[in-house]
């Protein structure tokens, strides 16, 4: 049985065999629903704070949403091919944008371990590994490395708003020691773009350079006005 299919016949065990974007009984995400979300061009996005450039896939809304939250609450292991498929696109367009040359270190948004161990799979690394992996193949000089990691005390960024999240980040997020790269961040979902902000500092204090950040979808503006899109 191919790896795909199997991540299916779980899902189907999981949930019943039908798509966490549309319900209509079958795969895991229907035939539709994957078109869908694959016809999404990546875009850059104003996250507000103009930290570091970052493109999505599209808002986090709709299918794109329905998607993510399947993957990450409902240990949804089968979706990120997919997920995978769609921050490989961002991470392509960061790269065609910033990139010159030299090689490119793909560097996922940590979670913490509780999340991780939750959800049975630490999703924005499969993602990252996933992107350059296949990225590579295209001839590209780009490897998935976990250049950071939670300070201990900082929390997960679900449920926060936007000062806690700001006032969590500060100083939650560290760099490792590492030889320094130029690199692209991944994350799953850009909201405030606090965790970029703070990811971006912690990698600039160490001598890394920043090309930008790749992610599957971006919130809408807690304003209402739309994000600017290049
Ligand atoms: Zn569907």
């Amino acid at each position: 049985m191919k790896w795909s299919a199997l991540l299916d016949a779980m899902a189907d065990l999981a949930w019943g065999g039908c798509c966490a974007a549309c319900g209509q009984p079958g795969p895991v995400c229907c035939r539709t629903c994957a078109d869908s979300v694959r016809g999404l061009v990546p875009r850059r996005v104003d996250a507000g704070n103009g930290v570091t450039p970052i493109w999505a896939r599209g808002d986090y809304t709709d299918e794109l949403r329905a998607l993510i939250l399947a993957c990450k609450e409902r240990q949804g292991l089968g979706l990120v091919p997919l997920l995978g498929d769609l921050v490989e696109g961002s991470v392509a367009a960061v790269v065609h944008d910033r990139w010159r040359r030299g090689p490119v270190m793909l560097v996922p948004i940590p979670s913490s371990r509780a999340t991780v161990a939750a959800r049975g799979f630490d999703l924005t690394w499969l993602l990252a590994r996933r992107a350059a992996s296949r990225l590579g193949r295209l001839g590209l000089d780009i490897q998935a490395r976990r250049d950071l990691t939670l300070a201990s005390g900082s929390r997960d960024q679900v449920g926060l708003g936007v000062e806690d999240r700001a006032s969590n980040r500060r100083g939650g997020i560290e760099a490792l020691p590492s030889q320094p790269a130029q690199i692209v961040l991944l994350d799953d979902i850009v909201t405030t773009g606090a965790t970029l902000a703070a990811a971006v500092d912690a990698l600039e204090s160490v001598g890394h350079r920043l090309l930008g950040a790749g992610v599957i979808a971006a919130t809408p503006r807690l304003d209402g006005r739309p994000r600017a899109v290049r």
